[in-house]
């Protein structure tokens, strides 16, 4: 008996503390949640400011992650960028009108790829070819004058995205006229953001949040919430006073528009944003939302909407996957707004309220 007594008092403190190793065990998720700290970096890359925000368990993890998203954007902006004179897309373009296939690496393939996509299926008011273009319009804003006929005629020489051949077999690349310059400008940085969370979520971050200058991508809440707040300048093109609160996970936001880069001349404002058929800038005054399931896609369409308006652009935005639009002009005094089907749909669950700076 007493032995039996004995043996069953050490089942129970075994047992207790068996119990006790469980329990530790299973909370260990919900006590390593709580442990996590929110850590917020930014560095400048690709001509803006890049944001990471991200929770880790402490810091040396939340930087050497942080350090390694911000080297993959630099790595990207030596292969996408048309200022960078030895990046891989300039000395493809000056191949251009040379007759050659030259082989793309990875990234290279990919953005075009999704670019001669976009083009086709906004019948070019999205082309990555518009580069010579946008060379007139940077003049024509250090000068204070519209780009002449004639300069835009010979321009137009070299645009154009069926001119921008890709051999799917060999992954190579022929631009087929000359003076040809390609320009990532509108698609490059939501790529840079979503390969930025990539690299972050490969050094086991899963909540975090990247911003490329206004193209957001997150992924997982921060711990204990349902989303991450995005305040976006909804009321109007030219005043971002008054802001809507967006709730995001897993999705990406991006906004267009004449808000800080545009060219005022005898009183017409016109955007960095190009109309591709006419060479030059929009000047609609529009400021268009576009909340995606990834940053290339908020990235590109939130230029292609803006320059095929609202009644196309929202038919575009409303046969892709996942994305939603809001498009606000400003005309004459008076802001029109229009809002895409799963953008009302989205908000109306998310939409945390409406309020002034
Ligand atoms: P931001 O760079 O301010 O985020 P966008 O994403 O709309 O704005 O990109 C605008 C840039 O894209 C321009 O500065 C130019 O380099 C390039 N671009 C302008 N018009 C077009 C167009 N129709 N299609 C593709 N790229 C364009
Ligand atoms: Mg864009």
């Amino acid at each position: 008996m007493q032995f039996r007594k004995y043996s069953g008092g050490k089942m129970y403190w075994r047992s207790l503390v068996g119990f006790w190793v469980l329990s530790w065990f299973l909370c260990l998720p919900a006590w390593g949640q709580k442990q996590l700290a929110r850590f917020e970096y930014s560095q400048r890359h690709m001509g803006t400011l890049f944001r990471v925000v991200l929770y880790a368990p402490d810091s040396s993890r939340a930087g050497q992650a942080a350090r390694a998203a911000f080297k993959r954007v630099a790595d990207l902006n030596h292969i996408l960028s048309d200022y960078e004179k030895d990046s891989e897309l300039n000395q493809l373009c000056r191949m251009a009108g040379t007759g050659q296939w030259v082989p793309g690496s990875k990234d290279l393939w990919y953005v075009l790829k999704k670019s001669v996509a976009a083009s086709e299926r906004t019948k070019g008011a999205f082309d990555i070819t518009v580069g010579p273009y946008v060379q007139l319009w940077r003049r024509a804003r250090r000068q204070g004058t519209l780009p002449t006929p004639e300069a835009l005629a010979q321009a137009s020489q070299a645009v154009g995205y069926q001119h921008l051949k890709l051999n799917k077999k060999g992954k190579t690349v022929q631009l087929a006229v000359p003076y040809m310059q390609l320009d990532m400008g509108a698609i490059g940085k939501g790529y840079a953001v979503d390969e930025a969370l990539k690299i972050l979520k490969k050094y086991g971050i899963k909540a975090a949040l990247v911003d490329g200058g206004g193209n957001i991508v997150v992924n997982r809440p921060p711990p204990g919430t349902k989303g991450w707040e995005i305040n976006l300048g909804i009321s109007s093109p030219t005043d971002t006073t008054r802001q809507l609160q967006l709730l995001l996970k897993h999705q990406a936001v991006a906004t267009s528009g004449d808000l800080y880069q545009y060219l005022d001349l005898n009183g017409v404002r016109y955007s960095h944003i190009l109309n591709p058929y006419t060479g030059l800038g929009l000047t609609d005054q529009s400021r268009v939302t576009i909340i995606a399931r990834n940053g290339l896609t908020a990235d590109w369409l939130s230029t292609a909407v803006s320059v095929l308006g609202p009644q196309q652009g929202l038919t575009l935005a409303d046969k892709t996957p996942g994305a939603a639009v809001s498009f606000i002009r400003q005309q004459n005094h008076q802001t029109q707004q229009w809002l895409s089907r799963r953008f009302k749909k989205l908000t109306s669950g998310i939409l945390k309220s409406e309020k002034t700076k």
